[in-house]
C-alpha cells in the first residue's frame, strides 16, 4: 500500500473504491474489470490560480468519476488551505521540483496542468513519463511543435490525453452539433462565433506576457470560436485568412487585442470568427438554408441559452460543464467510451491559430490548410 496513507484509503472506499486496484497499486487503464470500473479516478490539479480554485476543484467535489487527489503548486502557502479544504492528505502535495515525485503516489490517476500556456507542454509531458493521464489546459501549447510533443509523450507512455474543452461535454454543444447532423434545417452555408472580454486589469499579467501566454485573445479566447465553427459546420475548415485589430496599444504591448477570421469549408459553407480582449461577445450563429439556431451566451461558463429560427429555445438543466467534462474523461479511461476532446483536437486547433498569424502577418492572405478530420468528435 505503498504511498496510500490509511485516511486516503478510507476516503477511497466511501467513495466506492473496488479493492483490488488499490491494493495492487494496478495503473489505470481501459478495459478495467467492472469492479474497478465502479471506483473514482484521482485527479491532481498542477496549477492552483483562479481557473483551478474558481471552477475546477468544486466540480470535483461533485464529480461521479473523479475526485480531488492532489494538487501541484509553486505556492507553498496554498498547500495548507487546499490540504484542509478538499482533505488532501501532506503525500499528495507537490511543487514544481519535485512534481515528478507524482509517479509514485498511487491515489492519482489523472495530472490536469491548468498553469500559464507556455508551461502546459513541460508539465504534460512530465506527467505523461510519471505514467499519468493527462488532461491538459487550452490553449493546449503555445505552438503545433509543443502539441506534437505532449501527444507523442502520451502516446509513447501509453496514457490517455484529453484538452480542457469544457464545451465537449456540454449538452448545448451537442444540440447544435446534432442539428449539424440531422440537417434540421438542411446544410449549413454559415456559420459566426465571437469570444471575447474587455482587459483592463494588471498590464502585467502572464496572459499579455507572450513568453507565457504564446499569443493574446486568439490563444485565449479564440480557441472557442475555432471550436464553435467546427462544431457549427461538422467539419474542419480549408483555409483562413485573418485581420488584427489595435486600440489600446499601449495596453496590448505584447499580445493581440482583436482579431476576425474567416474560414472556408469543404461542403461551401463560408465561417466568421471574432476575438477579443478589447470587447465583450460570447454568441454561435449557425445558419442553415432554411433556419438557424443560435447559441448565446455561448462560450461561458452557464447557464447557456439558445434559440431557433422556428421560435423555439434550446435549453437544458444548468450542470457545471467542468465536471461534466472530467467525468466523461475519467469515464473514457476506466471504460474506454468516447474521448470528446483528444489532444488531436487541441493540435487542430493550434495549427488554425498559427495560420491565423501568418495570415495576419501576410496582410490577410488565404492560408490552406490540410486537417482532413482531425480532431473531429461527433
Ligand atoms: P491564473 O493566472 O489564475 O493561474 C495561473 C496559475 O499558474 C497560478 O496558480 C500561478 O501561481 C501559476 N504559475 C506558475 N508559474 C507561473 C508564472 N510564471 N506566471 C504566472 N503564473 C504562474 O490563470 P488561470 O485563469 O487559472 O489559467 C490557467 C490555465 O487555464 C490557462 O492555460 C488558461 O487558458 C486555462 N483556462 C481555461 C479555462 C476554460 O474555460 N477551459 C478558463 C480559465 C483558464
Amino acid at each position: 500500500m505503498s504511498n496510500i496513507s490509511r485516511r486516503t484509503f478510507n476516503k477511497r472506499l466511501t467513495q466506492g473504491i473496488a479493492g483490488t486496484a488499490l491494493f495492487t497499486g494496478m495503473p489505470i487503464a481501459c478495459g478495467m474489470g467492472a469492479g474497478q470500473q465502479e471506483r473514482k479516478l484521482g485527479v491532481a490539479l498542477v496549477g492552483l490560480g483562479s481557473y483551478s480554485a474558481g471552477q475546477l476543484a468544486p466540480a470535483l467535489v461533485s464529480a461521479e468519476h473523479c475526485y480531488l487527489a492532489g494538487i501541484v503548486t509553486g505556492t507553498p502557502l496554498k498547500e495548507k488551505q487546499w490540504m484542509e479544504q478538499y482533505d488532501i492528505p501532506k503525500e499528495s502535495v507537490y511543487n514544481y521540483e519535485n512534481f515528478d515525485d507524482i509517479a509514485k503516489n498511487d491515489t492519482i490517476d489523472i495530472v490536469y496542468v491548468v498553469l500559464p500556456n507556455s508551461m502546459h507542454a513541460e508539465f504534460c509531458i512530465r506527467a505523461a513519463k510519471a505514467g499519468k493521464h493527462v488532461i491538459c489546459e487550452k490553449p493546449m501549447a503555445v505552438s503545433v511543435l509543443e502539441c506534437d510533443a505532449i501527444i507523442e509523450a502520451c502516446n509513447t507512455a501509453g496514457v490517455k490525453l484529453s484538452v480542457g474543452y469544457r464545451m465537449q461535454s456540454d449538452p448545448y454543444t451537442d444540440e447544435i452539433k446534432r442539428m449539424v447532423r440531422e440537417k434540421s434545417f438542411g446544410n449549413v452555408q454559415y456559420v459566426s462565433s465571437d469570444a471575447g472580454y474587455i482587459s483592463r486589469s494588471n498590464p502585467d499579467q502572464w496572459r499579455l506576457n507572450k513568453a507565457l501566454s504564446g499569443g493574446g485573445a486568439l490563444l485565449n479566447m479564440g480557441v472557442y470560436s475555432i471550436q464553435s465553427n467546427i462544431y457549427g459546420v461538422g467539419k474542419n475548415p480549408i483555409s483562413v485568412s485573418a485581420q488584427e485589430f489595435s486600440t489600446r496599444p499601449e495596453y496590448f504591448k505584447d499580445t493581440d487585442e482583436s482579431i476576425t477570421a474567416q474560414m472556408q469549408f469543404p461542403n461551401g459553407a463560408a465561417g466568421h470568427l471574432f476575438t477579443s480582449h478589447n470587447a465583450n461577445a460570447n454568441r454561435l450563429f449557425v445558419s442553415f438554408e432554411k433556419g438557424w439556431a443560435e447559441l448565446n451566451p455561448c462560450h461561458s461558463y452557464g447557464p447557456l441559452a439558445g434559440r431557433t429560427s422556428d421560435g423555439k429555445q434550446i435549453k437544458f438543466p444548468h450542470r457545471s460543464q467542468q465536471m461534466l467534462q472530467m467525468d466523461d474523461f475519467a469515464k473514457h479511461i476506466k471504460t474506454g467510451s468516447t474521448n470528446f476532446a483528444p489532444g488531436e483536437m487541441g493540435k487542430r486547433d493550434m495549427i488554425i491559430c498559427e495560420a491565423i498569424y501568418q495570415s495576419i502577418k501576410e496582410g490577410g492572405k488565404t492560408i490552406p490548410l490540410d486537417l482532413g478530420d482531425m480532431g473531429i468528435v461527433s
